[in-house]
């Protein structure tokens, strides 16, 4: 065993190896920085493994890999096809390994096995799956000018891309980026979050079994205020794409400004979900359920804030509270029985706990949870939390809290539906329940959202379009959009024969 890896035994009894080191040009080094980073399990409060952690230097170290890889003829000369290949080689490894990769994340995340590993990994392997379809399909155009004269396009990679990525969906956030990186030719460096470090360490290990050069694809555990702007001050990397807190994202585009560099964006939510009374209320109930309280509530687009119209709101809110202690089993993130695991770290435990006493302490009512379900003491264990008489001006019903706490507020027409939902800074998700088809659209067109659910909420997929639009961050991911972040066009001009 290398001093880059550690084996270890997850609590499901899995044992593995687990590389500690920074991978770079292929290969697992050592931090220059000499720092560490110690993953935490929530659930235990335990050590689980120390892995290297980059500073500047390490970050130069990854990003000249990168540059010298997007020069490199085993690259830049790979025809487009070969990539895709190798991206789906990726996509079977990870299928592959999927029980193993599900297994970190749950330990790492505190996240339940059944999540990771039926929803985090199918969607990181149909990620790449579809990326790699679009590595050979991605084209330039012919534009006629002039009957002497025409144009052509081609896209390029835009280079050395800096990727970002949050602690809440560890594998599926990377693959989001990387897909349509690589699809498009360009190279990049990654980081993981500190609270989840581990996952993505047998990612590089499985993307050099794949196949692909030294340098490609560099991948980085790092502290967000040291690493973080060393990648994104760099001046060889040429885009930078990160998904976080909306604060981070505005240093991000603070940073990026001095080199003018490529970036997006993908931040915080207050989503609305608005349900009128002509809806399917077992579906509008069950939908809304998991639209805050799935994966612990860390999830951008929750649907933290519900608006219910006069008429079906106690209604709503007595069906919506017992689903919440029907379905929202808190406990062991192992057992197949579990809905909801620990927080990822005391830090969200803690900043969660405060808006719940925030809540309390403005007048709003918990109709269910508001208590910490601590075992032993131990595990940022949260009890699913229901908000109602709520005003629109409390902090909680404003800011994003990022765990299992939703607000239930009462309107009375579809004007102030509308208003309301749109009154926030932000514009990530946004889900609507009526069973009348013209008023679904209406709404639809009317919100101010980089996504609409009509009768659902969370719905995900690699062909569709995700962003945000206001403070909810910049530019797409996913779909062919998500291949327009990774690209740049070159317009070549041609003359056939006009003279001066
Ligand atoms: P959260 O508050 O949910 O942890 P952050 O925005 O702090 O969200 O973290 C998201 C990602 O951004 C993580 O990978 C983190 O390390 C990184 N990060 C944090 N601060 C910075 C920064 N100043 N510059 C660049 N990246 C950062």
């Amino acid at each position: 065993m290398s001093k880059l890896s550690v084996s270890l035994k997850a609590p499901n009894g899995r044992q593995y190896v687990q590389p500690t080191g920074l991978f770079i040009n292929n290969e697992f080094v050592t931090a220059k920085s000499n720092k560490t980073i110690t993953s935490i399990d929530p659930a235990t409060e335990t050590e689980i493994a120390t892995v290297q952690a980059a500073g500047s230097e390490d970050v130069n170290l990854a990003v000249q890999a990168a540059h010298k890889a997007l020069k490199d003829p085993s690259w830049k000369l790979l025809p487009a096809t070969d990539r895709g290949i190798l991206m789906t080689r990726l996509a079977d490894l990870l299928e592959k390994n999927k029980e193993l990769l599900a297994t970190i994340d749950a330990w790492d995340n505190g996240k339940t096995y059944s999540e990771a590993l039926n929803t985090d990994l199918p969607e990181a392997i149909t990620t790449i799956r579809y990326y790699a379809g679009w590595a050979d399909k991605t084209y330039g155009q012919t534009i006629n000018t002039d009957h002497k004269k025409f144009a052509y396009t081609i896209r390029h990679p835009i280079g050395v891309v800096a990727q970002i990525i949050p602690w809440n969906y560890p594998l599926s956030m990377a693959t989001w980026k990387l897909g349509p990186a690589l699809a498009c030719g360009n190279t990049v460096v990654i980081k993981a979050a500190e609270q989840t470090p581990l996952s993505i360490l047998i990612l590089g290990q499985l993307i050099k079994e794949a196949g692909f050069p030294p340098g490609v694809v560099n991948i980085i555990n790092g502290y967000g205020a040291e690493a973080g702007p060393a990648m994104v001050e760099h001046p060889l990397v040429d885009k930078v794409a990160f998904t976080g807190s909306t604060a981070t994202a505005r240093q991000i585009m603070k940073m990026a400004s001095a080199t003018l560099k490529n970036i997006t964006l993908e931040t915080g939510g207050k989503s609305p979900l608005i349900v009128f009374k002509d809806a399917d209320m077992e579906q509008a109930v069950k939908w809304s359920h998991l639209g805050i309280m799935s994966n612990q509530g860390q999830i951008c687009t929750a649907t933290s804030r519900i608006l219910v119209e006069d008429g079906v709101y106690d209604e709503f809110v007595k069906k919506f509270v017992e689903t919440v202690k029907d379905v929202s089993k808190v406990g062991d993130q192992w057992e197949d029985s579990t809905y909801q695991g620990p927080q990822v770290s005391r830090q969200q435990y803690d900043r969660i706990l405060q808006y719940i006493d925030s809540g309390k302490s403005e007048g709003a009512q918990v109709a269910t949870g508001g208590e910490t379900l601590q075992k032993d003491g131990k595990g940022f264990y949260i009890s699913p939390t229901v908000f109602t008489e709520v005003k629109d001006s409390m902090k909680i019903y404003r800011e994003e809290i990022f765990g299992p706490v939703v607000v239930i507020s009462k309107f009375s027409s579809e004007d102030e539906a509308i208003r309301r939902a749109n009154d926030t800074t932000y514009g990530l998700g946004s889900a609507l329940f009526t069973q009348n088809l013209e008023r679904a659209h209406r709404v639809a067109a009317e919100i101010e959202a980089g996504m609409v659910w009509i009768n659902s909420s969370q719905d995900c997929d690699p062909r569709v379009p995700f962003g945000g639009v206001k403070m909810s961050g910049i530019g797409r991911e996913l779909g062919e959009a998500g291949l327009e972040a990774y690209s740049q066009i070159k317009a070549v001009h041609v003359n056939m024969g006009n003279k001066l």
